[in-house]
Formats: structure tokens, C-alpha cells, sequence
């Protein structure tokens, strides 16, 4: 199966391993907050990622030391699944990421985990491979994030002001919260922002070569346009000639009229220049152009 732009995306944002543990906690909360499920009971995240399940598990184990309880063959075709079950494990986790697991309070972003600039970017490094997605290009421009916890979507979008220029919209969605980016520069930056600058030139180029792609179509459009004009006052013309001749006052006209009458008529679809240079002697366009509207005021004059 070919990997898809937001696959792509994610296995570049996997390549920057924390090296420090405040980093590995603050990208572990990202994925908890933005995972399927994250409560007393269990730990669930499910992802299509080859490299972010490949990830997790040495992320997990840095940031809390702990293991899975149930993990896929990274071989095994479609959704991977990693479940976290036992109590403990759980609750030492909640209680590293200062949640107290009898605490039924919703989940929310705790800052102090997140209060370094290089916390919030593994923060929202692990939102983004747990809940986020970024659609192909050549298709449309759309980044989003997506939360199950109101408070979270809230308070991410908060910490992503602070960062400075990102600026992400929310939304709801059955079930659930989400931050978008729709603009494809802002989209660029904030792929680049987590560490993946190829997939945020994608963006960048894919946008220019649709900028090209119509250019080139609005010349062509243009280009038929004015083909579509000069059609239609041959048209205009070849009817006037017409006209004149039922009328008998063709052959009346003025040489010069005459002239372009007959060559009209020879050449139906020729451009103005080329009909001007068969002129005796030659003429210019601007000339022939007059000519053949002269052609058409007789016309409708004569048949008054
Ligand atoms: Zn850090």
C-alpha cells in the first residue's frame, strides 16, 4: 500500500527522538491526551504508523519505564493497537503526568509538563502522531489535531498561541474537539515546527505547482477566447458578404472593399494579417480590420 502524505508526515516527525527526558515525558502526554482512550481503566493507542508503533514503545519506557501489555507484530496488515491494562502501570503513569488516578476530573494540558519551549514541541509532536492528520496536497490544504477532552483542545490551542505564529481554529466534532489549519503556509510552518521539514516543503511545492498548473490554464482559456472572437467576426463577415451578394451590390462596391470581400470569402478562417498581406498592394492589420467592418456597415445599410 503507498504511504499517504499524512503517513509520510508522520514517519518524519518520528525521526526526532527526545533525547531528554523532560521532552520524552511532554511527547508521551501529547500522545495520551490525543490517543483513543487514556483512562484509569486502560491505555489505548491506535495508530496506521509503521514508524510512530515503532516509536512508542522505547518513548514509553523512556518517559515512565514502562511496557506494554498488549502490542502488535509491526508486520501485522492495517490499525496497530497498544493497550496499557495493568493497574499499576496505569496509575504510575497518571501520577507522572500529575493526574491522581481516583481523580475523575477531565483530563487537561498540566503546564508545569510543558512550560520549556522544547516540551512544547515534543508535546505536540506526540499530539499530532496520536490524534492528528494532514491531507495530501495535490488534494487540499487541511492540518487537524483531534481530542476526545474539550478542555485539552482548549488549552493546546492556548499553548500553541503562546509558541508565537501559530494560530490553529477549533471546531466540534461529533464526539470530539478539533484544531485545524487550512492555510498552506501555516500548514508548512507548523509541519516544519515539529520536525518535519520535507513534508512542510510538500506543501510549499505542491501549492506552486498548482499555482503554475493554472496559470498556464488561463492563458489557455484566454488563448480560446480570443480564438472564439476572431471566429465570430469571420462569422459577422462571411454573413455580410453573403447579404451582398443576394443583393447584387457585391460586384458594385469599391475596389478596395471588393478586394477584401473576395479574399474573405476565399479564406473563411484566415487571422486579419494573413488576409492583409493578400491585399494588392498589401495592407496593414489596423487597414484589413477596416476594411471588413466597412464590408459589414454596407451590409446592414443595404439591406435597410
Ligand atoms: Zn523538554
Amino acid at each position: 500500500m503507498a504511504i499517504s502524505f499524512s503517513g509520510a508526515a508522520k514517519a518524519e516527525v518520528c525521526r526526532v527522538f527526545p533525547n531528554r527526558p523532560c521532552c520524552a515525558l511532554a511527547e508521551c502526554f501529547g500522545i495520551l491526551l490525543y490517543c483513543n482512550s487514556f483512562t484509569a481503566d486502560s491505555i489505548k493507542i491506535i495508530t496506521e504508523s509503521r514508524e510512530f508503533a515503532q516509536l512508542l514503545p522505547a518513548l514509553f519506557k523512556k518517559a515512565f519505564n514502562v511496557c506494554f501489555d498488549i502490542f502488535p507484530s509491526l508486520e501485522a496488515p492495517g490499525k496497530l493497537v497498544f493497550q496499557i491494562t495493568d493497574e499499576e502501570k496505569i496509575a504510575h503513569i497518571m501520577e507522572s503526568c500529575g493526574f491522581s488516578p481516583d481523580d475523575t476530573v477531565a483530563l487537561h494540558v498540566n503546564l508545569p509538563l510543558v512550560e520549556d519551549d522544547c516540551c512544547k514541541a515534543a508535546f505536540l509532536r506526540g499530539a499530532f502522531l496520536a490524534g492528528g492528520s494532514v491531507t495530501d496536497p495535490g488534494k487540499g490544504y487541511h492540518l487537524e489535531i483531534a481530542t476526545t477532552h474539550k478542555s485539552v483542545a482548549m488549552e493546546t490551542y492556548v499553548l500553541l498561541r503562546e509558541l508565537g505564529d501559530i494560530n490553529m481554529k477549533s471546531a466540534r466534532r461529533s464526539g470530539g474537539h478539533v484544531l485545524y489549519i487550512k492555510q498552506s503556509d501555516l500548514i508548512s510552518d507548523f509541519l516544519t515546527f515539529l520536525g518535519a521539514p520535507v513534508a512542510g516543503m510538500g506543501i510549499i511545492t505542491a501549492k506552486l505547482e498548482k499555482e503554475l498548473n493554472n496559470k498556464v490554464n488561463r492563458r489557455c482559456n484566454c488563448d480560446d477566447a480570443n480564438a472564439s472572437k476572431v471566429v465570430e467576426a469571420a462569422q459577422e463577415q462571411l454573413a455580410a458578404i453573403r447579404k451582398l451578394e443576394e443583393l447584387g451590390v457585391l460586384d458594385k462596391l469599391p475596389a478596395k472593399l471588393h478586394q477584401a470581400a473576395v479574399a474573405r470569402k476565399k479564406h473563411p478562417y484566415s487571422a486579419l494579417s494573413e488576409l492583409a498581406e493578400l491585399m494588392d498592394p498589401p495592407i496593414s492589420k489596423p487597414a484589413m480590420n477596416h476594411r471588413l467592418k466597412k464590408l459589414v456597415e454596407y451590409a446592414k445599410e443595404a439591406s435597410k
